[in-house]
């Protein structure tokens, strides 16, 4: 609740099961640390290609660029897991930060 409180998903788990203090600093963010897109990438395309950096509080998924770079842009399997559409932004962030040739690559021709 404290990493995304304005995730409906979250909002909805912490009514089911009455939770209504806070611990921690909020932060403005939507990924619910489901782990959904890092077990996928890893135990079903064997790509590691997403994981989670740092811990507690501080937790966030990241892509590997040297990973991401080869195998996301023809792959991208992981964005529908993903239940709060979180995991498209750091995608399209990451993919302009990193490895913008690819993104290039994947627009229409004009
Ligand atoms: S980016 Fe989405 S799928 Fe991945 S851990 Fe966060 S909420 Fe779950």
């Amino acid at each position: 609740m404290a990493h995304a409180p304005d995730s409906p998903q979250l909002q909805a788990f912490a009514k089911e099961y009455g939770t209504d203090r806070d611990r921690f600093e909020k932060e403005a963010s939507f990924c619910i640390h489901c782990g959904l897109c890092v077990r996928y990438c890893a135990e079903v395309k064997k790509k590691h290609a997403i994981g989670f950096i740092n811990s507690g509080a501080r937790r966030e998924i990241s892509f590997i660029p040297e990973i991401a770079a080869k195998e996301c842009p023809d792959c991208k399997e992981c964005f529908p897991l993903c239940p709060t559409s979180y995991l498209q932004a750091v995608y399209v962030l990451t993919e302009a930060l990193a490895f913008p040739s690819s993104s290039s690559k994947s627009k229409p021709e004009e």
